[in-house]
């Protein structure tokens, strides 16, 4: 079967020379919820910029649902990559929590009665079914992060991006996203510091550190080696 991402051989120079990814081979299959772990600097946001056609490759492939990443796909790309950013405000512009979580599908042509079909499915995947019509500012810091997750779910993607979902969310919101996650039947790919949160949702973890894959294996066997974590300074 096609993978949701299919990395090979990724390598990748910034214009200064300094060389963030060093032949990255990532291959996630349908459905598979995965962490993307390493210590600052490491190369994760390089390796997902490239994956939504941000950052173009300077070896190697994406492919995402078997549709590589490239100049002529990158509509299409941008929707079947769903990023979910650290700050629901880069997500959230619109007068209401439905305007908001409409603007992607639409954006992608999708037409009534779909759109609105989309709008309720997704927010109600995400708990806030019955705040289509509130204004995004006034809702509390863990709903807004469900709903950047439902604009991104609206869509439709083949994979979910997400970029460190669990900071600066107190223990309730926490375990509110947690369990909506848990609940997406979707494939996933969580950036993240916040290793008992990619213990708690991601079966499989993939380790980067100065650009090269480290490990790639099930996550509570990679934490539980404290020689291993200290070595690529991660903190559990
Ligand atoms: P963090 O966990 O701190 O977000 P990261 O794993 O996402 O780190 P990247 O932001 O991908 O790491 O950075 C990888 C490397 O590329 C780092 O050495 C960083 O300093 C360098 N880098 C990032 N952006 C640029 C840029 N625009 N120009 C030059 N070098 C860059």
């Amino acid at each position: 079967m096609t993978p949701s991402l299919e990395v090979s051989g990724l390598a990748f120079a910034y214009p200064d020379g300094h060389q963030a990814l060093f032949g990255v081979d990532l291959r996630i299959e349908r459905g598979e919820r995965v962490a993307l772990l390493g210590p600052n600097g490491a190369g994760k946001t390089t390796l997902v910029l490239h994956l939504n056609g941000v950052h173009r490759a300077g070896a190697g492939t994406v492919s995402v649902g078997g549709l590589e990443v490239s100049k002529p796909h990158l509509q299409e790309i941008r929707r079947r990559v769903g990023v979910v950013f650290q700050d629901p405000d880069d997500q959230l512009f619109m007068p209401t929590v439905g305007d908001d979580v409409a603007f992607g599908p639409a954006n992608f042509g999708v037409i009534e009665p779909e759109l609105s079909l989309r709008v309720k499915q997704a927010l109600d995947a995400v708990g806030m079914g019955e705040h289509a019509d509130r204004s995004p500012m006034h809702l509390s810091g863990g709903q807004r992060r469900r709903v950047a997750l439902a604009t991104v779910l609206a869509c439709d993607p083949e994979i979910l991006v997400l970029d460190e979902p669990s900071s600066n969310l107190d223990p309730v919101a926490r375990r509110e996203l947690a369990e909506v996650l848990l609940g997406l039947d979707r494939t996933m790919l969580m950036v993240t510091h916040d290793l008992p949160y990619a213990l708690q949702l991601c079966p499989r973890s993939v380790v980067i550190d100065e650009g090269v894959v480290v490990a790639d294996g099930p996550t509570r066997e990679l934490l539980a080696d404290p020689a291993f974590l200290a070595e690529h300074r991660l903190e559990l």
